[in-house]
């Protein structure tokens, strides 16, 4: 067995008990006498699946009633163009605070589609959040974008802000699920699966259901969040594969304790590698404001640029995978999602202190 702890930021390691459970029943699920790769869709199995799968994300969540949930496709980027496209007149003004690499995406796209502006922007090199208190908002905005977690950065929002005079959107990708969370904050959540969900394919919507009467209706169906609320996520085929393997982390999640239980987990888990870098005596960093410093994704450097390229080559052979850091920023970087086990941590920072004592 040459299974590794896999620190890849996406997509990402997914719970080997959920693998495994996956590999058991691969060749035959439940009674299909088929795999549930190659059963319909609009059969009673599969629309049984589906409605599990959703009355689990939403006591997992605690999703109050007047919030759809939608399974789409596209991905994280995707949303990016059907949030405006779906929620705001065209041309109508939109707010949006940039964080990072990923909520600049979001801007840049929704250009397109709406007046959107920038309410705050914290600067390069993005490692601190621009103050509420300094927001700059419009009356007349259909919603205001935040990405909650900077997959890139790491700095993450550890709540929702407030006091904004129009619905919160944020960009959930690679923090939902890592722990409890106050859905009747935000008017729509969105997450690409292959971060701390499932496997790639998948993207997970959840919307106010009065934000679907909105006016700015796309004019493809297949498009407009309101028909897919309609039609159950199901006006085409949807990604089967992906919405199975997400149910089964919806189980396991509910198995571990929830998202309560998740969430300590992650908090015990950041603040053990956050310390073990603090304490490194400089010999690793990481910039980011300790108030606002992601649980899910830690970049860090070491204070020698070379030693990167040793630090990676003896890391992947002791069976610690993907700690590059992304080429925005350079570095390293450890993404410990839920399915990073706090043994996979502790791995990681025994490799750090032996890494410095030989190389320090
Ligand atoms: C990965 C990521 C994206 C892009 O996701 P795709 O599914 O590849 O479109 C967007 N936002 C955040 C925060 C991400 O982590």
């Amino acid at each position: 067995m040459t299974r590794a702890y896999n620190f890849s930021a996406g997509p990402a390691a997914l719970p080997e008990a959920v693998l495994r459970e996956a590999q058991a029943e691969l060749l035959e699920w439940g009674d299909a006498r088929a795999s549930v790769m190659e059963v319909s869709h609009r059969g009673a199995a599969f629309e049984a699946l589906v409605a599990d799968a959703e009355a689990d994300l939403r006591r997992l969540l605690a999703i109050p009633d007047d919030y759809a949930v939608l399974f789409l496709q596209g991905g994280a980027t995707q949303q990016f163009a059907l949030i405006p496209m779906n929620i705001a007149a065209p041309g109508q003004a939109a707010d949006f605070v940039v964080t990072g690499h990923w909520s600049a995406k979001a801007l840049a796209e929704a250009g397109t589609y709406v007046d959107a502006r920038i309410a705050a922007d914290a600067g390069a090199p993005y490692v601190a959040l621009p103050p509420r208190a300094g927001w700059r908002l419009s009356d007349d905005a259909a919603y205001v974008h935040i990405c909650q977690n900077e997959t890139i950065q790491g700095v993450e929002f550890q709540e929702a802000p407030a006091d904004l005079p129009a619905p919160l959107v944020s960009d959930f990708s690679s923090t939902l699920l890592s722990r409890p969370l106050d859905v009747s904050r935000y008017g729509l959540i969105y997450a690409g699966a292959q971060k701390n969900v499932g496997p790639a394919g998948l993207t997970l919507v959840i919307v106010r259901r009065d934000l679907l009467e909105r006016a700015g209706q796309p004019r493809a169906r297949i498009l407009s969040y309101a028909e897919q609320a309609a039609q159950r996520s199901m006006l085409n085929t949807p990604a089967t594969f992906p919405i199975y393997l997400a149910a089964r982390v919806f189980k396991w999640l509910e198995r571990e304790g929830g998202l309560a239980a998740m969430g300590e987990r992650n908090r015990r888990k950041a603040q053990a590698l956050y310390a073990a870098i603090d304490g490194s005596g400089g010999f690793y960093r990481n910039p980011v404001d300790p108030a606002v410093r992601s649980w899910m994704n830690v970049p860090f450097a070491i204070h020698e640029e070379r030693l990167h390229a040793v630090f990676l080559e003896e890391s992947d052979a002791a069976g610690l995978l993907a700690l590059k850091g992304h080429k925005a920023v350079g570095g390293l970087r450890a993404s410990i999602y839920n399915a990073m086990p706090e043994a996979g941590v502790a791995a990681l920072i025994d490799f750090m202190h032996d890494f410095q004592e030989r190389h320090g």
